[in-house]
Parts: structure tokens; C-alpha cells; sequence
């Protein structure tokens, strides 16, 4: 099979990202993969969906890609580590889908969200998929861990409109235990976003036990505050929609016995985040 053809007829659309696909890419070629990743011309995408109100400004068309290196506690889409089990879609109609929503993104002052997974697994891919969608004036975000942000130039960071920047917990110890991964990389794509003016929103997932240390939940807050380019901070309730997922692929999920956060413990986290100068929800 060449790099240009889908390996399955799986729809693009899904009924949601909680929706569990696997092996969508098996038959893919190494050598395709490779050169996939390398071009960009083709991705590896979970799944699409539209109407979303919370992937950004306005309603949005969501591209969800495969592939993610860190392993986080409470990941609800462990199904987007693997790059085999995102649908292989070529360049064109990746831009098709998300062009043919144009008009309506547009009025209802959305546009185009690029998650996951870790988009930058995929950075080729989605350089090209947000300077076609901004080319026929579709906005652009992305939903990082930031993690791979080196791997985009200062050019290629104008072509998306904004970053929806997830810092998962504060301290190195603390972040590598949550995430199996360092928290340095993300922090300083931050500095880099902030130096360069470009416009952050941060998400931060609430677990109680896990995330809710108001210290570090301080500390935070001034480094986001310092930053002088983050909009908003989204603070999100644990859940536990994607339990199914860890126990259908076999995975040891330890948060069985945590509950989402108390409605008195959201109020209090927005407040550190409030008390630092910024917008919390
Ligand atoms: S960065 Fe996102 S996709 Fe990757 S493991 Fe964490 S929550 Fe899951």
C-alpha cells in the first residue's frame, strides 16, 4: 500500500473520543509510517469530531491524533498511545473534512483543534494541516503537553492561533510520577510561547489526592501568571469515562478509587489560580 491510501474504510467521524479504536494502522507499512511522519502528507487520527464547545474559542471541528509518549495516571484516551491505533489519513483529506465545516466555524466563531494523543508526535502533520486550515481562514489550536514543542519552529508556531497547553502537576518528581515523563520541556515551550506572544490557554486536570496540593498549585499559578500570554486557566474535573479503556487493553489503571473533585475543591483551586491574577473556570 502506498502512503497516500487509507488502510481501513473506518468513518472519520466518531461519536466522541471516549470511543475505543484499535489497530486502525496494523497494515500499514513500516517504511510508510516512517515516511509519513517525516512528510507530514499523510496522519494517523483517532477519530474527528464536530460541534465541540470545549477545544478551544466558538464551536470546533477536532482532528484526535495517535501517538503519545508520556503515560499519565489518569489519561481517559489510553487507546491514542499507540500511533497503530490511529486511521491513517492523507494531508488532503484531513483538510477536506475540516474545510467542508468552513462556513459554520466561522459564524459561530470556531475553528479547528488539533488533539490527542500528542499532536507533536506528529509535527509534520500537523504544521501542514493548520497552514491549509488558516489559509482559507479557519482558526487553529492545539492541545499539547508541549513536551515536543522544539520540534516546530518560530515560523511554524504563527500558523497556529492558539495553544491549549495542558501542565499536569507542579515539580519534577511529582510530574514524572503522573506522567512518566520531565516537566522541563513543557515549562520552557511555555517561556518560548510567552517570549514569542503567542496565546496560551492551560489546562489543568483536577484529581483530587493526586494534583490538588494548593502549595504546588501556588507555585504553578505564578509561573502561569509570570508568563504574561495565558488567557485563561481551565481547571477540569477528574473523571472517570476512560476507565473502560485502561481495563479493555489490559492496563494496570490505579485511580479506581478516586472520586472527581468536590464542587468545594474546584471553587478553591480557580481561586489560587484567581489570586495570581488569572482568568480561572
Ligand atoms: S499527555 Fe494526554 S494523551 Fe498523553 S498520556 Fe497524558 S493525558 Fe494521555
Amino acid at each position: 500500500m502506498s502512503a497516500g491510501q487509507p488502510a481501513s474504510t473506518n468513518s472519520l467521524e466518531g461519536k466522541s473520543p471516549y470511543e475505543l479504536r484499535l489497530n486502525q494502522s496494523v497494515s500499514v507499512p513500516e517504511s510508510a509510517v516512517k515516511k509519513a511522519l517525516e512528510s507530514g502528507d499523510m496522519g494517523f487520527v483517532h477519530s474527528f469530531t464536530t460541534g465541540s464547545t470545549v477545544d478551544g474559542p466558538g464551536v470546533r471541528v477536532v482532528a484526535w491524533t495517535a501517538g503519545c509518549l508520556w503515560r499519565c495516571l489518569y489519561c481517559h484516551n489510553p487507546d491514542t498511545w499507540s500511533l497503530m491505533n490511529g486511521l491513517p489519513v492523507t494531508l488532503q483529506r484531513a483538510t477536506q473534512e475540516i474545510a467542508q465545516y468552513r462556513h459554520g466555524l466561522q459564524v459561530m466563531h470556531g475553528g479547528f483543534t488539533l488533539s490527542g494523543g500528542e499532536p507533536l508526535m506528529q509535527d509534520r502533520f500537523a504544521v501542514k494541516l493548520f497552514t491549509a486550515a488558516q489559509a482559507i481562514g479557519i482558526h487553529t489550536a492545539i492541545e499539547t503537553n508541549g513536551f515536543l514543542g522544539e520540534r516546530l519552529s518560530d515560523e511554524e508556531l504563527e500558523k497556529i492561533d492558539l495553544v491549549l497547553l495542558g501542565i499536569k502537576t507542579w515539580g519534577a518528581e511529582k510530574h514524572r510520577h503522573l506522567t512518566g515523563k520531565e516537566i522541563g520541556p513543557t515549562l520552557d515551550f511555555a517561556r518560548r510561547l510567552a517570549a514569542r506572544r503567542r496565546p496560551i490557554w492551560v489546562r489543568f486536570v483536577l484529581v483530587p489526592g493526586l494534583t490538588d496540593d494548593p502549595e504546588d498549585l501556588t507555585q504553578m499559578a505564578k509561573f502561569i501568571a509570570d508568563l504574561g500570554n495565558v488567557e485563561r486557566v481551565e481547571v477540569l474535573p477528574f473523571h472517570q469515562l476512560g476507565r473502560f479503556k485502561w481495563k479493555k487493553l489490559g492496563l494496570d489503571y490505579t485511580l479506581d478509587d478516586v472520586k472527581p473533585p468536590t464542587l468545594e475543591l474546584i471553587k478553591s483551586t480557580c481561586e489560587i489560580f484567581r489570586a495570581e491574577g488569572l482568568k480561572a473556570f
